[in-house]
């Protein structure tokens, strides 16, 4: 056995890909999952298909990272997108790339990469336990190994702590990560729920529940500056507690302090029209339908189930007919469908999130080796550092390129 017994705590993304690489660069490498079965996050990724990473560059990596891109700038270019699918193809996984550069299996099963992932770090003899990590053994500075929630004490020359977030708990990713690096004197951000849908307290998000919207344009104000803080374009949809949907959860990664009322959604309904154009197209549909009551005559405009919730939250009735439309009412419906503010209650919960946002603070990392500045022989990996990306990929190549770094590093001072 080699000299250098290292444990990988969580045997999720980062973990398998940081214990295969600790144990190719020749530690004695034990890593402990607290469930019977490894990486059950990675199972239900890309809706079980595993978009396992973008076929992008480094560069491309860090630009759709919001929350400390830059930190990454070492880790993605000792381990790359095309790294990560070069392993996979190796271990006998078929990859397919898709609309945004998105990675999936060839067979739409994210088991396929599990499998591989688990192969791989198996061949490299990475041994396996079952056990969840409870605290750390730190004796003056040094990391000395772990303790197991039985009592069981494990002697180790370094650590790699990859316990993921705490968004979607039933995965076993429950937040035990920020507890160990407290421990172990770092500052951990506080988590929040990212990737998320937003709860809304606006009646007409109930009211308009199940509609769904397509190339609308969404601007998110912070109403403590005034300032627009995030902007997309795309899909989503109204829901019995908000919205939802792709634009959303882009947009909730960059709401940093939630407070019940903070942030306003702006919503563009007609974002290829100005507001000119869309009077007069207004103009020509209440001329054209002028003894028809302005509720019908607005299908022609928005999805049916959101008419009557729009022309409420208007002022204006749906059951007047359109030639009485008067041009204060044209203009506010004009103003509404180009810029229709939804108030923001708060995030859904981490039950519900794809990402943690918060972590394990970087600064007190090292980028290349990912060790802790704090105290030696201790390492993070993954999500449990505040480092939080989009979806299309980026965030499981996070993880395996984080995980390979830490695995590099743990030798790399002997
Ligand atoms: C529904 C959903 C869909 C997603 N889809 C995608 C996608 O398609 N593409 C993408 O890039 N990202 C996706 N993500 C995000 C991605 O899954 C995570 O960012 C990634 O899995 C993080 O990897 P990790 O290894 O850091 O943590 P995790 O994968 O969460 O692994 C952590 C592991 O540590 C174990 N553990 C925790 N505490 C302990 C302890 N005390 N002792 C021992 N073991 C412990 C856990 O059981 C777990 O197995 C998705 C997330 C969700 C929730």
């Amino acid at each position: 056995m080699s000299q250098f017994p290292v444990i990988v705590v969580g045997a999720g993304a980062a973990g398998l890909l940081a214990a295969a690489e600790a144990a190719k660069a020749g530690a004695s490498v034990l890593l402990l999952e607290r469930n019977l079965r490894p990486a059950r996050k990675v199972m239900i990724t890309g809706k079980g298909r595993c978009n396992l990473t973008n076929n992008t560059t480094p560069e491309g990596i860090i630009a759709n990272t919001p929350t400390n891109g830059r930190f990454l700038y070492s880790a993605m270019n000792q381990w790359s997108p095309q790294d990560t699918m070069a392993l996979l193809e190796s271990e006998g996984v078929p990859l397919k790339t898709e609309r945004g550069n998105r990675v999936f299996p060839v067979s739409d099963k994210a088991v396929d990469i599990v499998d591989a992932l688990v192969r791989h770090a198996k061949n490299a003899g990475v041994r396996f336990m079952q056990g969840r990590v409870s605290s750390l053994r730190i004796e003056e500075g040094v990391c000395t190994g772990v303790c197991l929630q039985d009592g069981t004490e494990l002697d180790a020359f370094a650590v790699i702590v990859c316990t993921g977030g705490c968004s979607y708990p039933t995965t076993g990713s429950t937040g035990d990560g920020y507890i160990l690096a407290e421990q172990a004197g770092h500052t951990v951000i506080p988590p929040r729920p990212s990737l998320v849908a937003l709860e809304s307290d606006d009646p007409l998000c109930a009211a308009a529940m199940g509609v769904s919207l397509k190339n609308c344009a969404l601007q998110c104000v912070d109403n403590a500056t005034g300032k627009v803080i995030a902007k997309d374009f795309g899909e989503m949809m109204f829901t019995h507690f908000g919205v939802s949907g792709p634009m959303i959860l882009t947009v909730s990664a960059h709401l940093k302090e939630m407070a019940r009322g903070r942030y306003e959604l702006r919503l563009d309904m007609k974002p290829a029209l100005t507001a000119e154009q869309l009077d007069a197209r207004l103009q020509r549909d209440f001329a054209t339908y002028k003894n028809s009551d302005l509720g019908n005559a607005f299908t022609h405009l928005l999805p049916h189930s959101l008419v009557q919730p729009f022309l409420r939250k208007a002022g204006v009735s749906p059951r007047i007919k359109c030639h009485t439309v008067t041009q204060e009412q044209r203009k506010r419906l004009v103003s509404l469908l180009k810029c229709l503010p939804i108030r923001i209650a708060g995030f859904r919960p981490f039950e519900e999130a794809v990402i943690t946002s918060g972590g394990v603070c970087v600064k007190e990392i090292d980028a290349k080796t990912m060790a802790s500045k704090k105290c030696d022989g201790l390492y993070f990996a993954g999500e449990v550092l505040d480092v939080d990306a989009y979806t299309g990929g980026f965030n499981l190549q996070i993880a395996f390129a984080t995980g390979v770094a830490a695995g590099r590093g743990v030798l790399g001072g002997c």
